[in-house]
């Protein structure tokens, strides 16, 4: 009995929990449905979907060693799912069911939940899988039955009750008899869905993603912990876009760590285990999305921050947006976003604090602005992440810590090589003066004043939260 199984965001043939499972029932016919619009409803902009065009393509090379043909169809919305699929399974005589592996944020699942009604509908079999995390959400859980909404002791239940069982690579299927169908070529993206940064940066597939993992283990995982929060040095594992689309798997990364860490996750070498550490804030705020679904409606994660006070200022979010806050780490971190569609965590949250704290702008225009250039964007851990700088999540950095965002550049830019690689006109100041370049200067050099005075905004947006509060 023929088997679909249909490709969202894991563009994976290696350990691939739906498509193991359908290989082991049955010939398997692979689909994959672009819906750019929807995509761009969802702000993902012009990188994002080239890489999920590139990684579609490159899964079609990858199934076709199988034998399997990846069919490829567009629609413009989600909810035009239910119907492409039950067309697809009718031409090609889809007796054995449809399969994919489950997605967490509101939309997707409720996709999804259209997607069974329709197939169960039409008497079709229809299986979702737990794959892109170890547990499925609801299965960890506080004492209280709730969904935890602190990351501490969600680390700590993860770690406890994860088992060999859960984080076992998922069998490759072997080649199988060729079928009597073709894979569809996969057009080009319309114009529509923008002009992407080059695609060598970000190169699409399971082999690059494998690489990556690999290059990251031998030379970088071991140091991870005292160099994962310096921007200039290459520290961090660069995978957040593969592991966002699939091309690998956060178990591929765990059992790497294993092999490396004489089989464990929690003890041993301190980069290995705060690595996996940072694998599981992933996990969290997956969970996050779909226990607190409200974060999925533009809602703050706490609700009485909802009435806060944010400014209307759109000269001060182009400020920001294109990267002339007066601020240089913010805006040479802002520049790196753009030219890279990628941004090193610690300026994720220095330039995201800064937007909701010293700006006081509303953080779900950074979080769409960011949304729109990132390669990785994923909605539980960019909302996660917002959410987090602007004190109105789990986790949440208290109201009054502030980050001073010329202390972390000295601190975390120290010889102000970041500072210089994405912003050359402050590359010809001395070391020391690229963290608030001399006022005298400026004019000279073609960098603007700050935008805002630390001080000031920082009790600006304290008395903003604090009235909150009373008003609790
Ligand atoms: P590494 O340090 O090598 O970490 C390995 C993997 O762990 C990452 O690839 C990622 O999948 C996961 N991870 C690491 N840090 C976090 C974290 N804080 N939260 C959740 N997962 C994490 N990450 C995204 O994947 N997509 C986003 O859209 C995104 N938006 C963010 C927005 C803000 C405001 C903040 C503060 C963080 C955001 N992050 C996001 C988390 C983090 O910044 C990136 O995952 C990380 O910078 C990616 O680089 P890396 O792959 O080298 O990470």
């Amino acid at each position: 009995e023929r088997q679909l199984v249909w490709f969202r965001s894991d563009l994976r043939t290696l350990d691939n929990t739906a498509l193991a499972a359908a290989a082991r029932r049955g010939p398997v016919i692979g689909v994959f449905l672009r819906s750019v619009e929807q995509w761009q409803a969802h702000d993902h902009g012009a990188n994002k979907i080239d890489f999920w065009h590139r990684g579609a393509r490159a899964l079609g090379d990858a199934l076709s060693g199988l034998n399997i043909p990846l069919l490829h169809r567009e629609i413009d919305t989600f909810d035009e799912a239910p119907e492409a699929l039950l067309k697809i399974a009718r031409e090609y005589d889809i007796s054995g069911g449809l399969h994919f592996n489950r997605e967490y944020p509101l939309d997707e699942w409720r996709r999804d939940e259209g997607v069974m009604d329709c197939f169960k509908r039409a008497g079709l079999p229809v299986n979702g899988y737990t794959d892109a995390v170890a547990f499925a959400p609801g299965e960890l859980l506080t004492g209280q039955g709730d969904y935890y909404s602190v990351f501490t002791p969600f680390a700590k239940a993860w770690q406890r009750e994860v088992d060999a069982e859960r984080l076992a690579l998922r069998d490759t299927p072997s080649a199988q008899t060729r079928l009597p169908i073709d894979n569809d070529r996969i057009p080009a993206l319309p114009e529509a869905a923008g002009k992407p940064i080059d695609a060598k940066r970000w190169p699409a597939g399971q082999d690059a993603a494998a690489d990556r993992l690999e290059r990251f283990l031998r030379y970088r995982a071991r140091h991870y912990k005292k160099q994962r929060d310096f921007p200039a040095v290459r520290g961090t594992s660069e995978l957040s876009p593969y592991l966002s689309l699939g091309m690998i798997s956060h178990r591929q990364c765990l059992q790497a760590v294993m092999n490396e860490n004489g089989g464990s996750l929690a003890d041993g070498d301190a980069g290995l285990t705060s690595w996996v550490n940072e694998l599981i804030w992933r996990e969290f705020y997956q969970h996050i999305a779909f226990g607190y679904p409200d974060v999925c409606r533009h809602k703050p994660f706490q609700r009485h921050t909802e009435n806060l006070a944010w400014r209307d200022d759109d000269g001060a979010f182009a400020a920001w947006c294109e990267g002339r806050t007066g601020y240089p780490l913010v805006d040479a971190a802002m520049r790196q976003l753009v030219q890279c569609g990628w941004m090193h965590n610690r300026l994720r949250m220095v330039t995201a604090m800064f937007l909701s704290k010293h700006l006081l702008l509303d953080w779900r225009r950074g979080e769409a602005f960011f949304m729109q250039y990132l390669v990785d964007g994923e909605f539980g851990s960019n909302n996660g992440g917002w959410q987090w700088a602007a004190s109105t999540g789990t986790d949440a950095a208290p109201y009054f810590r502030i980050f001073n965002p010329t202390t972390q550049s000295r601190r975390f830019d120290p010889s102000g090589e970041f500072i210089a690689a994405f912003l050359p006109e402050l590359a010809s100041l001395p070391e020391k003066a690229r963290h608030a370049p001399p006022r005298d200067l400026l004019d000279e050099i073609d960098y603007p004043a700050p935008i805002v005075d630390h001080k000031t905004a920082r009790t600006r947006a304290l008395d903003a939260f604090k009235s909150l509060k009373d008003n609790h």
